[in-house]
């Protein structure tokens, strides 16, 4: 009863992370008992979840109606740590911690013993931090796994913990704020952070220098593995043997592993069923668009950070028309901020939208044989009538002419259809418009010139 009504109430991603994997144990009176993987679930459910729990404990139960959590303290024993809290009271402190998180052997593992060749660089980039990671609903889940992964490194039950998302949306940022807190808060964790394709080259390296062992040795001592973009080991056998390998030395050790990848893992292809299945031993969560609101957060502390002050209005009009993702979004600040400064004016929505104007038609115009007509007939100031007509004046033969050119080199239409397009011409003069121009580019400089120039407007 109870988790009906909060699957109701959530999302389907947390309630599947949160909810699924609690069991009712029993109800006893007006105490229902119910069990939970670890510590940090208990105190995740407590800080996150406490209302909606208490509305379902009044529903189901009723006013007086109180909660149990069971612990389970170590996974392969399933042995018990119980834990009364009548819900929404806060945590008992002598109960909070089961003992056996003072004596996990982990914590005491023994440091590396080579030291030396582990004073490699780790490849963090400090400008990385969870400071300046805007939280948002886009990001929330993936968010606080990691913060609580880089507070307990190896010690949640997040491990590995990956994390995905399309290009752009912050992966890379959210699992380096996660190496660079481990390696702020604790020295003697060796935190490393490779991307998959530079896993990959080292690896071949490795191979070809006969040098594997001192490969697989120097991931084996991390304490901390953050490797970004596995979907770039997708077909790659032999690299995701070692990597498999790597995975489950560090893991057997406690170790804290962490990845991210551009798609979930269902689907993943070309990655081992057997790598595969280990990811699921952890957490999978993703990043997701930013909303609205997140998108102003993220435009204004990007302009707090370089010192800038922008109207509302302008920041509003930004947000609005770039959603796609966070990189696209800091570059439209970025070149803002450029245009500003070199035309000495004030950013104003007139500015932004000149600006982004700009960016839209270098970046994302898809290059149909239409925009081609009108961009060549403007240039050579022609109507596009004129280009599809049956005239034979130069000043449109020769235009006509590039244009067909480009509908080739751009579009993916048969000669057949460009013909069409230009006023049911057959293919032959298609490929004759092609030929012509291709030999002018060779002799005449300024037919060259003008085809890079209309090139321009289509990358
Ligand atoms: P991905 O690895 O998913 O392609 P990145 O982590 O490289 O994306 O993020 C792209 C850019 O957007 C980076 O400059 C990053 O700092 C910024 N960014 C992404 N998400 C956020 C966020 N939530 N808050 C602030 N900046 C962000
Ligand atoms: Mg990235």
């Amino acid at each position: 009863k109870c988790l009906r009504i909060i699957q109701e109430n959530i999302p389907d991603q947390s309630f599947q992370t949160w909810f699924e994997p609690i069991r009712p144990l029993r109800l006893s009176g007006k105490v229902l008992t119910i069990q939970v993987p670890s510590q940090f679930f208990y105190e995740w459910l407590e800080d996150n979840f406490v209302h909606l729990l208490r509305d379902a404990l009044d529903y189901a139960i009723g006013r007086d109606g109180m909660l149990e959590y069971s612990i389970i303290v170590d996974p392969g024993t399933e042995r018990h740590q119980p834990l009364t809290v009548n819900v929404p009271t806060t945590k008992n402190p002598q109960n909070s911690r089961p003992d056996n998180f003072q004596t996990d052997p982990r914590l005491n593992s023994t440091p590396p013993k080579d030291q030396d060749s582990l004073q490699l660089d780790t490849y963090l980039n400090q400008n990385y931090s969870f400071d300046n990671f805007i939280e948002g609903d886009c990001n929330r889940l993936a968010r606080s796994a990691g913060f609580a992964v880089a507070q307990r490194p190896g010690l949640t039950s997040f491990n590995p913990l990956m994390v995905y998302g399309g290009v752009g949306l912050g992966k890379t940022h959210l699992v380096q704020a996660i190496g660079n807190y481990i390696r702020n808060h604790f020295n003697e964790k060796v935190v490393m952070y490779v991307s998959s394709e530079k896993f990959t080259n080292q690896f071949i390296n490795s191979i070809r220098n006969n040098v594997l062992q001192d490969f697989t040795d120097f991931y084996m001592k991390v304490d901390v593995l953050v490797i970004d973009d596995v979907q770039f080991l997708s077909g790659k056998e032999k690299t995701q043997d070692t990597f498999f390998h790597i995975f489950n030395h560090l893991h057997q050790l406690g170790k804290q592993i962490i990845m991210t990848s551009d798609r979930p893992p269902r689907e993943l292809q070309g990655l081992q069923d057997r790598l595969l299945s280990r990811f699921k031993w952890g957490l999978t969560a993703d990043l997701q668009t930013p909303d609205f609101e997140t998108r102003i957060a993220i435009i204004q502390k990007k302009l707090q950070a370089e010192g800038i002050f922008i109207e509302n209005d302008v920041i509003e009009y930004v947000a609005h028309s770039v959603n796609s993702n966070v990189r696209e979004l800091e570059g439209v600040i970025i070149s803002l901020m450029a245009q500003a400064s070199l035309t000495r004016r004030e950013i104003d929505v007139e500015l932004a939208k000149n600006t982004l104007r700009n960016i839209v038609l270098n970046e994302e115009k898809e290059v149909t044989i239409d925009t081609i007509q009108e961009v060549v007939a403007d240039h050579f100031e022609i109507t596009v009538a004129d280009m599809k007509s049956k005239s034979r004046k130069k000043e449109s033969v020769y235009p006509r002419q590039l244009a067909m050119f480009l509908a080739k080199e751009y579009t993916d239409l048969p000669l057949k259809s460009i013909g069409y397009h230009f006023g049911g011409r057959d293919h032959s003069t298609v490929i004759h418009s092609i030929q012509s121009i291709n030999e002018l580019m060779g002799s005449d400089p300024d037919v060259d010139e003008t085809v890079q120039k209309l090139r321009s407007y289509f990358k």
